[in-house]
């Protein structure tokens, strides 16, 4: 398995520090709205690797954090007049609401950095203690960016180009920083704000050492994945592996994946820019899957454009799963045979193939989109070899294999209408005696009964098909 590096530039052959136990750590939203849906771009794809990790075999400990104390959180807070934690809990929910539609598996854990204070201040004190940080003369406490040789190594930027780039910062009052390119691990409050009391002031921490803290706790000093969208790349990561490194004296993460942007009109689309759209808002337009399913249409390294189009485009391909799936789910209803006829081993034989391109796609880079052609090739094979097939048992085998694939990538198909399918086929049924009894209009009214609940009636040689309209 091979997985694009940012620290090294090229994929890298993945194996995890422990051999079958992954670490991974994905940077969470900051919670003061509802999340958009660039948000949910890492979510989701850095959900289905996971899946797919643990499809392997792989015992995945999760770590997604929810970033809950914050200058956003609390502008918020003093619009509303509520204290700071209404505003982030109340966003945490919704947050999970919106993950639990998009099937994204909640982590092993999800910490919130206001209930990790102490792991942070420890981590400040190592490298106060360790000359990598410095306290300022009103309790700031800044990290000595130049003390760690490194520093640059993951966004491949030479510390000296930033130096210059940043020296106009000096304008910005921050004069009290040994060197413009340091960045601050703690800082006093301000009234009104919420606070911790330190050794340094009462404050609260900057926003790096948050998941320095919080990965160290949960994964360990050493991480075999680190991830979250490339806008993290500098400085969030690089001051991450910073701090860590610097206060550790090992290596902080060993592979570190990060998602290409979700764009509008190939811009980002960004809380401040204001080209947003909600997962709620487009949830209201489509239903999850789409959305999810549009998201791993692309590859997570390649910039995705939203549209209605490509939504739609999303929606008819699922659909073309979801017709394969449910013409399956017909024949099976329909037949019977515990095993399978001695022509119908060549064919289930045959989906071999597809889970073998299928796994090397995902395991080439996450490749989503390559492993959603090869879900569409298996469409195709089950399409074309169905009618070969007789017994009850090879239409399972297909259908087995078919939402196998599609459940590695999170993607569900079935719906769980249970009862609202035995509706459907009981009113089949009834339109099938109508007919034989030359009933047709109450094979009619059956018809558009069906109709006006969204299932269209196809017959066929077999029978009669439904699908949903
Ligand atoms: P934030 O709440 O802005 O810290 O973002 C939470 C996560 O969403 C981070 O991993 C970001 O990199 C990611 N993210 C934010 N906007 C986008 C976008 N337009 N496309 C892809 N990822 C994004
Ligand atoms: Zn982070």
């Amino acid at each position: 398995m091979r997985i694009y590096n940012t620290l090294s530039k090229k994929k890298d052959e993945f194996f995890p520090l422990h051999v079958g136990h992954v670490t991974m750590y994905v940077c969470g939203p900051t919670v003061y709205n509802l999340i958009h849906i660039g948000n949910a771009r890492p979510m989701i794809v850095f959900d289905a690797f996971r899946r797919f990790l643990e499809y392997k075999g792989l015992d995945v400990n999760y770590v997604s954090n929810f970033t809950d104390v914050d200058d956003k959180i609390i502008k918020k807070a003093i619009e509303e007049g509520v204290d700071p934690v209404v505003i982030s809990e109340r966003y945490i929910e919704e947050c999970k609401k919106d993950m639990a539609a998009l099937n994204i598996k909640p982590a092993t854990v999800h910490p919130k950095a206001t209930e990790e204070i102490p792991e942070m201040l420890a981590l400040i004190d190592e490298l106060v203690l360790k000359d990598h940080a410095y306290v300022a003369a009103d309790g700031t406490v800044y990290f000595r960016t130049r003390s760690f040789e490194e520093y640059g190594k993951l966004s491949h930027k030479n510390l000296d180009d930033l130096q210059g780039g940043n020296r106009s910062l000096l304008v910005s009052g921050e004069d009290q920083k040994e060197d413009p390119l340091d960045f601050v691990l703690w800082k006093p409050k301000k009234d009104g704000e919420p606070y911790w009391d330190s050794l340094y002031c009462q404050g609260r921490p900057g926003w790096h050492i948050e998941c320095s803290a919080m990965s160290k706790k949960y994964l360990g000093e050493t991480i075999d994945i680190h991830a979250g969208g490339e806008d993290l790349i500098f400085p969030h990561h690089e001051n991450e592996i910073a701090q860590s490194e610097a206060a550790n004296g090992c290596t902080f993460a060993r592979y570190w994946m990060h998602n290409a942007f979700l764009n509008i009109d190939n811009k980002k689309m960004s809380k401040s820019a204001g080209n947003f759209f909600t997962v709620r808002d487009i949830l209201r337009r489509y239903e999850p899957m789409v959305l999810r399913f549009f998201m791993l249409s692309a590859h997570y390294r390649s910039p995705l454009n939203f549209s209605d189009e490509l939504m739609d485009a999303a929606k008819n391909s699922l659909d073309r799963i979801r017709t394969c799936a449910d013409k399956l789910q017909h024949a099976i209803d329909m037949s019977d045979g515990d095993k399978l006829a001695r022509n119908e081993f060549a064919i289930i034989e045959g989906m071999k193939d597809f889970r073998l391109r299928f796994e090397e796609a995902m395991g080439d880079d996450c490749n989503t989109a390559d492993a959603i052609s090869v879900i569409f090739e298996l469409v195709k094979y089950i399409n074309v070899n169905m009618i070969e097939v007789s017994t009850k048992t090879g239409f399972e085998k297909m259908l087995e294999e078919l939402l196998k694939l599609c459940d590695i990538l999170g993607l569900i198909i079935v719906k769980k209408e249970e009862n609202l399918d035995e509706d459907i086929e009981k009113l089949i049924e009834e339109r099938t005696q109508a007919k034989k009894d030359k009933n047709y209009a109450r094979a009619d009214e059956i018809r558009q009964q069906l109709l006006d609940m969204g299932i269209i009636l196809e017959d066929t040689r077999e029978g009669v098909t439904w699908k949903r309209a």
